[in-house]
C-alpha cells in the first residue's frame, strides 16, 4: 500500500500515526469491547477522550484559563452565524475586514442579525493583499472586529495580530491554528473548523474569552447558545464523538512532534521551498499575492498557460502528488501544506514542478 502526498485544502491529510492509531482502536477501544463511535458520549471512555482533547488543545495552542473552549458540531461557517447570534445585540454594528472568500462568507452568515460594516477590504486588488491597519475604518460601538487569519482560497495570511483597541477581535483560524505561536489573549474569540489543521470535518473549536459569554446577543434557541453549550460541556445534545476523538489524536500528535514552535519552523521551511520553486521558474509558475502576506498554509499558483493545467494534474497524480487543483473561484493550482504535510512532500512537489517545466517549458 502506498499513500500519496495529499495537498487537499480540506478535508485535508491527517498524520499517518493518527490514522494508524484510529485503525488499531477501531474494533475494541482500549478494552471497552466496542469502538468509540459505538459508546455513549456520557460514558467514562468518551468523557476521558473529550477531556484529554481539551487539555491537550489548551497546552498546544496556549489557551489561558479565562478563555472557554467549545467543541461544536458543524463547520467554521456555522460559527460565523453563531458569533453574530451570541455576541451582537440585534442591529448592533459589527466590523469586518475582508481579505478573501472566507471573510465574505463571514459577512453573509451574520447578515440577518447585525449591522454589517466593512472596515476594510482587499477585494479591489483581487484579494492579493491585506489593507494596512491605518486604513481600517472601525465603528464606535461595534460588537466585534472580524478577520480571517488565513484565507485558505486566496492564500493570504495575517503575519501579525492587528491592534483594534477595546473592541474584541474575532478571528477565523480554520486553516492556520496550531501552525505557529498564537497570543490568544489578544483575541475575543478564535474559531476553527477542524478539517484543515486539527483533524476531521464535522467539528469546530471555539475559543472565547469567558466575560464575552455574558453578552445578551440575539434571541436564540438554547442549542445555538454558547453559554448553554459551555455549561453542558459542549454536550447539550449528542456531540460528534468520532470527530472529537480524531481531533484529540491529532492534537496529541502535534504535541508529541514538538508543538507550535516546531510547526512554525516546518511551515516556514515548507512555504519557502514552494514559493522559491514558483518565483524561480521565470514566469512558468506564478503566485500573485503580496509577498509580505503570502500564506504559509495554502499556496495558490498558476501555470503560464492554462492549457497545461490538465497535464500538470495528471502527471502530478502519477508522481504520487494529489489534490492540487485550485479552488473553482480562482482556478489554477493550490498546494495546501498544513501540519500533517511532511517536508518531504513539499520537496517532492517542488522537484516535480521543476521537472514538469523542463518537459513542457
Ligand atoms: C474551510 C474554511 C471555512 C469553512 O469551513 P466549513 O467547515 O466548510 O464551514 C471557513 N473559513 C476558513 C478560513 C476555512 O479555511
Amino acid at each position: 500500500m502506498s499513500r500519496a502526498f495529499n495537498f487537499s485544502p480540506g478535508p485535508a491529510a491527517l498524520p499517518e500515526p493518527v490514522l494508524e492509531q484510529a485503525q488499531r482502536e477501531m474494533l475494541d477501544f482500549r478494552g471497552a469491547g466496542a469502538s468509540i463511535v459505538e459508546l455513549s458520549h456520557r460514558g467514562p471512555e468518551f468523557l476521558e477522550v473529550a477531556e484529554a482533547a481539551e487539555r491537550d488543545l489548551r497546552t498546544l495552542v496556549g489557551i489561558p484559563d479565562d478563555y472557554a473552549v467549545l467543541f461544536t458540531a458543524g463547520g467554521a461557517t456555522t460559527q460565523q452565524a453563531l458569533m453574530a447570534l451570541n455576541f451582537a445585540d440585534p442591529g448592533q454594528p459589527a466590523d469586518y475586514v475582508v481579505t478573501g472568500h472566507w471573510g465574505q462568507t463571514a459577512l453573509k452568515q451574520a447578515a440577518p442579525w447585525v449591522d454589517l460594516r466593512i472596515a476594510a477590504s482587499s477585494e479591489g486588488d483581487g484579494f492579493r493583499s491585506i489593507p494596512p491597519r491605518d486604513t481600517w475604518q472601525l465603528t464606535d460601538g461595534a460588537a466585534y472586529v472580524h478577520i480571517t487569519a488565513n484565507e485558505t482560497i486566496h492564500g493570504v495570511e495575517f503575519r501579525d495580530t492587528p491592534d483594534v483597541g477595546d473592541v474584541p477581535l474575532f478571528a477565523d483560524f480554520s486553516s492556520s491554528i496550531a501552525s505557529g505561536p498564537l497570543d490568544v489573549s489578544r483575541y475575543g474569540m478564535i474559531y476553527a473548523g477542524a478539517q484543515k489543521n486539527l483533524g476531521p470535518v464535522g467539528i469546530s473549536v471555539v475559543i472565547v474569552r469567558r466575560d464575552l459569554l455574558e453578552r445578551a446577543g440575539q434571541p436564540r434557541a438554547e442549542i445555538f447558545d454558547f453559554r448553554s453549550q459551555l455549561a453542558a460541556g459542549s454536550m447539550l445534545n449528542t456531540p460528534p464523538t468520532w470527530n472529537w476523538y480524531l481531533l484529540g489524536l491529532t492534537v496529541k500528535w502535534m504535541l508529541d512532534e514538538g508543538g507550535v514552535e516546531e510547526f512554525a519552523r516546518r511551515s516556514e521551511h515548507k512555504a519557502k521551498l514552494l514559493y522559491a520553486a514558483i518565483d524561480g521558474s521565470g514566469g512558468f509558475y506564478r503566485n500573485d499575492v503580496d509577498p509580505a502576506v503570502r500564506s504559509r498554509m495554502n499556496v495558490p499558483f498558476f501555470l503560464h498557460d492554462d492549457g497545461l493545467d490538465g497535464p500538470f494534474l495528471a502527471e502530478a497524480k502519477e508522481a504520487g502528488l494529489i489534490s492540487l487543483k485550485g479552488h473553482r473561484v480562482l482556478g489554477g493550482m493550490r498546494a495546501s501544506i498544513y501540519n500533517a504535510m511532511p517536508v518531504e512532500g513539499v520537496q517532492a512537489l517542488a522537484a516535480f514542478m521543476r521537472d514538469f517545466q523542463q518537459r513542457h517549458g
